[in-house]
Order: C-alpha cells, then structure tokens, then sequence
C-alpha cells in the first residue's frame, strides 16, 4: 500500500522521471527484436551488456582496460565494472527520456546492485516476456538467420520467400550452431536458476509487467507500449 504522500511524490516525479525498461524472459522470448521495435517507437536508447563491455575494450577506455585484466584472467567481470560502464554510458543524451537494458540484471545480486545505484528521478519497468520451455526450444531449433543482415526466420511460422535465401537482401540463411536442443535445454536450466528468480523480485517491488511473448511480434510490441505509456500501476495476468 503507497501511503498519500508517496503518491504525490510519485505524480510530482511522474513528469521527469527517466524509464529504465528491463526485459525479463528466457532466451528465445524476442527480448532483442522487442528491445530494437521499443527504441524506434519511444525514442529511448538500447543498451546491451555485452555490446558495451566489447566497445570500451575495443576503444580502449579504463574501464575497458579494467574488464580486460579479468578476463585475461579469466575471472568474471565483477557487477560493479559493468554498472561503472552502464553508469558512464546513460550520461549521453539518447538515454535522457530512458533506455532499455538487455542482459542486465542476470542474477538477484546485479538487480540489488542496480537499484542501489539508480538515483530518485528513475522509474523502473520490469517487463516479463513469458514463452514456455517447450516453445522456446522449437523457437531456436528451428531458427535460422541471414548471413549479411542478421535477420531472423523460422523455419515454420516464418519460413522465407526462397527457401535458403534472405527475403531482404538476398543472403543466405544459417542456422548458429548452438541452436541445438541441448544448447538450449542448457540455457534454459541456467535461466530458471539465475534470471527467473528477477521475476519475484522485481514483483515485491510492484514493477513487473507480464506479457505473453507467445503472440505476434506487432502484438507483443503493442502491449509493452501500452504499460510503458500508462507507467505507474502494474498489471499482473498471473
Ligand atoms: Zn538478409
């Protein structure tokens, strides 16, 4: 229960507030294609982990430098690095209105470390894209993407035009090689094990958003859009 003065605060905030959107789900629920749609519609930025982990190595930052001697040393990188990293990149301009993170938090350690660091004009919006095991496991098995432009297909709910070939650009379609059933399975039990618990977590603090990833993408994206426009009250379908 919000006690009256939480709430006014709460309305006071509501215009300034920057969103940090997280989206919870296992692999193969759509969170990168869902995080890419989300950016082009609400002007807000797309940061993933990884991606930013590679670029201040590549560019050589201190921080990066700092990533490189634990993985030279083939230790994890510590929580605290990476959200140094995320800290130094939502300064830039794109992230002002708000950003999507993607492959963070992975564990209930990195979300505690995160919402001690994320100051009072934040809101967060845990957004949880739930697909069944099983579904996922057909989803990536018989995924296969474009060799020059990435996208994705699958073999039977979105076939391409020309078996083979990229209805886009004309390329040719793999499939990755660890998009096998035991690779998956693999992932999935570090999924229940690690990630899955962030749904408890981010539903005690009334933040969590459930979505049923098992529909269209347009129909997925229009849901997401929906909660991140009305904000403040979460809707729970369980
Ligand atoms: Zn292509």
């Amino acid at each position: 229960m919000l006690s009256n003065d939480r709430i006014l605060s709460m309305a006071q905030l509501k215009a300034k507030q920057t969103q940090v959107i997280i989206l919870l789900g296992p692999p193969g629920a759509g969170k990168g294609s869902q995080a890419a749609l989300i950016k082009k519609k609400m002007s807000v930025a797309h940061i993933s982990t990884g991606d930013l982990l590679r670029e201040n190595i590549k560019r050589g930052t201190a921080l990066g430098q700092k990533v490189k001697s634990f993985m030279n040393a083939g230790q994890l990188v510590p929580d605290e690095l990476i959200l140094d990293m995320l800290f130094a990149r939502v300064e830039e301009s794109d992230c002002q209105k708000g950003y999507i993170l993607d492959g963070f938090p992975r564990n209930i350690s990195q979300a505690i470390a995160l919402q001690k660091r994320l100051s009072k004009g934040y809101q967060v919006v845990a957004l949880n894209l739930k697909v069944s095991d099983d579904k996922i496991v057909d989803r990536i098995t018989q995924r296969v993407i474009c060799k020059s432009c990435q996208a994705p297909y699958h073999l039977a709910y979105s076939p391409p035009k020309t078996e083979g070939k990229c209805d886009q650009c004309e390329g040719s379609l793999y499939q990755r090689s660890d998009d096998t059933k035991e690779v998956v399975e693999k992932r999935l039990t570090v999924y229940h094990e690690q990630t899955a618990p962030l749904i408890d977590y981010y539903k005690e603090k009334s933040t969590l958003h459930q979505i049923d990833s098992t529909a269209s993408k347009e129909a997925v994206l229009l849901a997401i859009l929906r909660i991140i426009k009305n904000k403040i009250r979460p809707i729970d379908v369980d």
